[in-house]
């Protein structure tokens, strides 16, 4: 028994068709006439994604520009860009249109916009997080969560290094999710945000910081997300499997938001500072071996896992449900078309040390359900890439 808290103060609206609603929303953060603040992608804009929601709001009144430097996993230089630009237009609000990359730009925007500084002061403590901008996030991928959580995971372009501000404040104001908006992802993205949406939810479950409401939503995000995703992948222009999927990442981001993810995402978060691997392929090409490691302590934990995403039958041992749960995992990112390490032709052996360096630094190795070392992190790295 431990103590804990659960938070979420953002005002959550789902539907299909629900951006449009945009202009009399928004109207409950800041008046017509005032100017907003667009922070977007351009394959989100050649998408066709932000022109309608930027007429809705110019429909209401509102003064609009859009802002489009976001690189996936973008960089701090690109905040502060977007920064300097939210106080030269005097902007009223903030609004992300794209995936877990704009939405965790505009966080820093909303930030640093109006308080100024750059991102490591508020993770140093040197600046408090105060005074920022009311922020709608509008997500047009299923995977981050980041809608709802109170993380921005930025990339320090200088050392590659990426670092995750954090504070209840970060969590936006306002979350719109309209799935119709995620019909045009490309296949490859739709297996590779499902899969990171669904280790929030194993991690956000399983981790040392859980707590009940997180792993009822992570519970119930785990069967939506194993059940919906392949019918994602295989047909994107199925709307019922993106409604699902959009609902599953979202409760797998009220899972981990107020509790922690774990080593999947040190790992996964050493890669893609060293290479810039999409997100969620590097979670991907860990779990299987992460999920070895932890069941070797915690047998009756991730026996629970395998039932709760019908991997292993309820009447299985836990030995035999935890063997069909790595199986499984296994064949299910494959079957989503996802590569395993190896096929990552720019992944170096030699860089190994360095990313189980990066791995062990990263604040959420401490929330791992079975302690991890960075000897503990060299073997997982040597195991997803020989097997
Ligand atoms: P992303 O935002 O980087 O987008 C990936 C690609 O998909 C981009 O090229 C984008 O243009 C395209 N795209 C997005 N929506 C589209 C659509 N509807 N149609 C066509 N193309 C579309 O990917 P992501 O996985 O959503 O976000 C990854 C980032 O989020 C990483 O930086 C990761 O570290 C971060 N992240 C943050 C949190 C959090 O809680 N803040 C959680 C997990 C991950």
């Amino acid at each position: 028994m431990r103590n804990f808290e659960y938070h979420c103060q953002t005002n959550i609206m789902m539907g299909n068709g629900q951006s449009k609603e945009i202009g009399s929303i928004v109207e409950d953060l800041v008046l017509p006439g005032a100017k907003v603040m667009i922070v977007t992608d351009s394959g989100v804009r050649n998408a066709g994604l932000v022109q309608p929601i930027e007429a809705y709001l110019q429909e209401a009144g509102y003064s609009v520009f859009v802002f489009d430097q976001v690189s996936p996993n973008p960089r701090d230089n690109e905040c502060l860009a977007g920064a300097e630009l939210f106080r030269k237009e005097q902007a009223s609000a903030v609004i992300a249109i794209g995936g877990g990359s704009p939405m965790d730009t505009a966080k820093a925007i909303a930030l640093l916009g109006p308080n100024g500084g750059i991102p490591e002061d508020y993770k140093s403590g040197k600046k408090a997080y105060a005074n920022l901008s009311p922020l709608i996030c509008i997500p047009t991928t299923a995977g981050t969560g980041s809608e709802v959580t109170r993380s921005s995971v930025i990339t320090l372009a200088a050392s590659h290094k990426k670092i995750t501000l954090k504070h209840a404040l970060l969590r936006p104001t306002i979350a719109i999710l309209d799935p119709a908006l995620t019909l045009t992802v490309p296949k490859s993205i739709t297996a590779a945000t499902g899969v990171d949406a669904l280790v929030h939810a194993i991690e956000g479950y399983s981790c040392k910081v859980t707590n009940p409401i997180s792993k009822a939503m992570g519970a119930s995000a785990m069967e939506t997300i194993v059940k919906y995703l392949p019918a994602a992948y295989k047909d994107g222009s199925d709307l019922e499997a993106r409604y699902k999927m959009q609902e599953g990442s979202l409760l797998a981001g009220l899972c981990f938001g107020s509790a922690d993810v774990a080593a999947v995402h040190c790992l996964a978060e050493a890669l893609g500072s060293l290479y810039d691997t999409p997100h969620g392929i590097a979670n991907a090409v860990f779990l299987p071996y992460v999920m070895q490691f932890n069941a070797a302590e915690n047998k009756v934990l991730h026996a629970e896992l395998a039932k709760i995403m019908s991997f292993a039958d309820k009447t299985d041992s836990d030995d035999v449900a935890i063997q069909k749960l790595i199986d499984g995992m296994y064949t299910f990112t494959k079957n989503l078309g996802i590569p395993v390490l190896k096929d990552l032709s720019y992944v170096k052996e030699e860089d190994f040390e360095k990313m189980a360096e990066l791995a062990e630094q990263n604040g959420s190795t401490s929330s791992n359900v079975r302690t991890v070392t960075k000897a503990d992190y060299l073997d997982i790295l040597k195991a997803a890439f020989d097997q």
